[in-house]
């Protein structure tokens, strides 16, 4: 049972990441004590449907025992091998190995990192290190897209385009640059797919030609934006915007931290989007949150420019758990569980019914979009369907919408500007995924009698 001390030690002692510090002391940490499939059990006996899959990172559901003893194992035989020196071990190799088989084109390297933050920040610095060993030090401008999310490095974080993550912290840096979302619910020129990709491809060209295309080293995507308010471009999105990167000769990275590993259907959304990406940046399910771990998978034209600059000097860059052995196990492990394990195929079943349950409350008043892809959604409220006007901030989305579905028995991630984001992990039943449906129509209706919603409606 969660005993009142525990909350004390947590308000002195433990410094909560992306958190109102002030905010936190008043509310105190609620505090999580099991959890089995898809479902948690906070520490003082309360269940609730993980609707986010943790930090939309359990994507294979809590409680396997063949993910923990595999983890066991690894740790009695080999609990750390250091991949410096020349060493290795047998679980990264393997797991490099199988990534590299399921990954789309020559993206054949895996660079194992310990989460999506450092991850980024890794191809920041091999983006640097093949334009100097193609003889192109001035290729040091990189270019990502407003509302944004890659990372919380102190260099990624210049890329990812939220406010919180700038605002005190001197960043962006003046070689990172923005082009606006696609955001097709909320873009100037409407929701036709097409004009919202050629709205892109102006944008993109545009920044790359007031840069100047020789100083461009690269351009960061998401195939859906996930911190960003799970923001889904149109079909092809991706796609047109890649090849403009070609056709610039431009490194293109593509962001997989939350779409990779089953979480919009297949291993990875590039395929969906039929795109061979320079790079792309992987982590979260690719343990499923077990343990931490994260990949970079590189293509291999970029590897041999880098392998050819360095020649016998060793490339200047790795961490000390760089290829954990006990990390890899867990990611063999779960990468059976998605695929031998059928969670892939029932993420796909489960993504389906959960679409089609959330369509289902488009009539809601407060409901102004619903969007997503497989196991990625997003209900967005508003106050005025016509005019899209967001929840008030004295409405506290954030806060209030999270707590009346914590209290209705389901995790969601409520954005502070009224967004619901959905990302429950792949093991969900069809029962599980009407409960998540049914506990947040409950929740739009308790929203929908909170006096400052109501104030906003009436207005
Ligand atoms: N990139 C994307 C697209 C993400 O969504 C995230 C985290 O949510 C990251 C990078 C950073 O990953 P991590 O939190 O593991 O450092």
């Amino acid at each position: 049972m969660l005993s009142n001390s525990l909350i004390e030690l947590d308000r002195a002692h433990l410094v909560h990441p992306v958190a109102s510090y002030r905010g936190h002391e008043q509310q105190g940490v609620r505090v999580l004590a099991s959890a089995k499939g898809a479902t948690v059990t906070d520490a003082r006996g309360h269940q609730l449907i993980d609707g986010f899959a943790g930090l939309w990172c359990v994507n294979a559901g809590y409680g396997h025992d063949s993910i923990v003893e595999a983890a066991a194992r690894q740790m009695r035989e080999l609990p750390y091998a250091t991949a410096y020196f020349g060493l290795g071990s047998e679980a990264p190799i393997r797991l490099a190995a199988e990534l590299a088989d399921r990954a789309p084109g020559d993206l054949k390297h895996i660079y194992f990192t310990l989460g999506g933050s450092d991850a980024v920040d890794s191809t920041i610095r091999f983006i640097r290190y093949y334009w100097i060993a193609r003889g192109q030090p001035q290729r040091d401008q990189f270019i990502s897209i407003e509302q944004g999310y890659h990372g919380s490095s102190t260099v990624g974080a210049g890329l990812t385009a939220l406010a919180n993550f700038h605002t005190g912290f001197g960043i962006p840096f003046e070689w990172q640059h923005k082009i606006p979302s696609p955001y097709p619910y909320r873009n100037p020129v409407g929701q036709d797919p097409q004009a919202i990709i050629d709205a892109s491809l102006a944008q993109l060209k545009d920044k790359i030609e007031t840069i100047g295309p020789d100083r461009v080293a690269a351009f960061y995507a998401e195939p859906i934006q996930g911190s960003g308010g799970v923001i889904v471009p149109p079909k092809g999105w991706l796609k047109a915007m890649r090849n403009l990167c070609k056709e610039y000769g431009i490194l293109f990275v593509a962001d997989e931290v939350i779409t990779g590993f089953g979480r919009t259907g297949p291993l990875f959304a590039c395929t969906e989007d039929e795109i061979v990406p320079d790079f792309m940046t992987t982590a979260k399910g690719l343990t499923s949150g077990y343990v931490p771990m994260g990949a970079v998978f590189m293509a291999d034209h970029v590897y041999q420019v880098i392998a050819d600059g360095a020649g016998a000097s060793a490339v200047g860059h790795g961490y000390t758990y760089s290829a954990h052995p006990v990390s890899a196990a867990v990611g063999l492990e779960v990468l059976k569980l998605y695929e031998e394990g059928g969670l892939l195929e029932n993420g796909v079943k489960a993504g389906a019914r959960l679409m089609a349950g959330l369509e289902g409350l488009r009539d809601h008043p407060l409901v102004g979009d619903v969007r997503g892809r497989g196991m990625l959604a997003a209900v967005e409220l508003v106050t005025d369907k016509v005019a899209k006007t967001p929840l008030p901030a004295e409405a506290a989305p954030a806060r209030r919408v999270f707590d009346r579905a914590w209290d209705n028995g389901l995790v969601i991630r409520a954005f502070a500007n009224g967004v619901l984001g959905y990302a429950p992990p792949l093991c969900c039943t069809d029962d599980e995924i009407d409960a998540i449906i049914e506990r947040t129509a409950k929740t739009l209706d308790q929203t929908l009698e909170d006096p400052d919603v109501r104030r906003a409606l009436k207005d």
